[in-house]
């Protein structure tokens, strides 16, 4: 178990544990857990070296970052100088990237030390790690099942105690669901308040960028640091609404609603539970919670899966098998050479959605698609603004499954089920958060949490209430 990120700094400052210490203990820890492959790829030297410059700084009084000697994992879709960039993917095998994500250089400027990347769906399409081109990683609470995705591996990894965080993207659901399935908090902040710069695209009217942690003190402390304006992402929010600890405060009362269409989906017992439990304890602390129904949010699945994959194969197209996928290793380029092209080099859920995305965004199609999920796509941002004239917050589960085994799923389509509470926030721009609630036979369940756009302190103030109340 890591202490929290805060009581960590303070012990590293203090001189109680050595940077160098705990970063190899991330590689030891890594090399114990390889059986549940949340790793692609390692960056020991660096992040060695990183941890002994620390160090000695701490030791010569030096005044360092928030952050200072902490060791974390990053998802493999955000470009690191650093080692590899693959996001899972074989046309991306070995691919060096030629500058840093936003995210990773704010997050070491206050003296954070990646140590490795983490596995994923590939290109971030999926909902289990099993569309990764390389592996599929295991839950931790049982190794025949999923650990969800597409940020999987980073969920893992914190869940399984590896390293004291981790950075992941939510385009559809890729934070909030693995974190679901993992037991651990999931962080989904407003569409622009984390830069996307260095973040390997997948839809861009939908990606952010978000932290997968412990608690959820800790999940505040990374997106103070990664959150706030960014002159290289233009769709970035004045940094007024970033994330700031200083305006967490404590929520003591709040209309809170329950969203109805979240209930007829078939719930496990166990979530079914988790969500009712969460709803009974708020009421006992006197927050104000009643049903509320949107009547489109049965729709955002199917504009999701029309929406994403028009913009995925939009993004997608500049992997031409020429301009990206090379190393600076030639032996490698000739190894993999066979990958250096889009029809070798994708995996089948990209190529499903290259052709769904030209399909939609072609002439004769586009109306009766694209259009058409746009048009709906505004009626579900408008039935969310009038739902937080009223509210404050929503409530509901965020996956209605426990973690699936993997295989289990014999449909893409019934893949794409699994996201249908996770993507009306992304269509929305809102952001939202997935807590731990309870085990059910030894798997966890997750409760959701949504609030309006730019109410990100106001959210993560009440995930720290709820947080606590749960424990109670
Ligand atoms: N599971 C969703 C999808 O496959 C979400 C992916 C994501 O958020 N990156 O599209």
């Amino acid at each position: 178990m890591w202490p929290s990120l805060k009581d960590l700094a303070k012990d590293l400052r203090n001189g109680q544990v050595k940077s160098v210490d705990l970063v190899n203990k991330t590689f030891q820890l890594i090399e114990d857990n390889k059986e549940y492959k949340t790793i692609i790829s390692v960056q020991k030297d660096s992040a060695l070296k990183k941890a002994q410059a620390i160090d000695e700084a701490l030791k010569s009084g030096h005044k360092l970052g928030r952050l200072a000697g902490i060791p974390f994992i990053a998802k493999d879709n955000f470009l690191t100088i650093e080692g590899y960039t693959t996001a899972a993917s074989n046309v991306l095998k070995n691919f060096r990237a030629p500058y840093q994500a936003t995210a990773i250089n704010l997050l070491e400027e206050e003296g954070a030390i990646c140590v490795a990347k983490s596995n994923m769906d590939a290109f971030a399409h999926g909902s289990s790690t099993e569309n990764s081109d390389f592996f599929t990683t295991s839950n931790p609470f049982d190794q025949e099942r999923v650990p969800g995705g597409s940020s999987g591996g980073s969920s893992a990894s914190v869940a399984l105690n590896i390293a004291p965080f981790s950075i992941g993207t939510d385009t559809g659901g890729s934070i909030r669901q693995p974190a679901s399935f993992c037991g651990i908090v999931g962080y989904k902040p407003t569409y622009g308040l984390v830069s996307r710069s260095g973040v390997i695209a997948m839809a861009s009217s939908t990606d952010t960028i978000g932290s997968l942690t412990k608690s959820v003190s800790d999940g505040i402390l990374i997106m103070d640091i990664i959150s706030g304006q960014d002159k290289l992402d233009s769709t970035t929010l004045d940094s007024q609404y970033k994330v700031d600890s200083k305006r967490i405060t404590k929520v003591k009362k709040a209309r809170i609603g329950i969203i109805k269409e979240y209930l007829d989906y078939g719930l496990d017992d166990s979530v079914r539970k988790g969500l009712d439990l969460t709803i009974q304890k708020l009421k006992d602390q006197g927050f104000l919670l009643e049903p509320v129904s949107i009547s489109s949010l049965p729709l955002a699945l199917a504009v999701y899966y029309v929406l994403c994959p028009a913009e995925v194969s939009s993004n997608l197209s500049r992997y031409d098998g020429l301009r990206y996928g090379y190393s600076d290793d030639q032996s490698k380029d000739l190894e993999d050479s066979y990958f250096k092209n889009r029809t070798n080099g994708f995996g089948k859920e990209a190529k499903r959605r290259i052709m769904i995305g030209t399909y939609v965004l072609s002439s004769g199609y586009y109306e009766a698609y694209y259009k058409k999920a746009q048009l709906v796509r505004t009626k579900i941002i408008n039935d969310f603004k009038e739902v937080f004239s009223k509210y404050d917050f929503l409530i509901g589960p965020t996956v209605p499954t426990v973690a699936f085994k993997k295989n289990s799923k014999n449909s893409p389509l019934e893949m794409y089920l699994n996201d249908i509470m996770t993507v009306a926030a992304n269509l929305a721009g809102l952001p939202a958060i997935s807590l731990p609630v309870l085990m059910n036979d030894n798997l966890p369940v997750g409760i959701q949490l949504i609030a309006n756009q730019k109410k990100d302190n106001e959210l993560l103030s009440l995930a720290l209430e709820v947080e606590e109340i749960l424990k109670s």
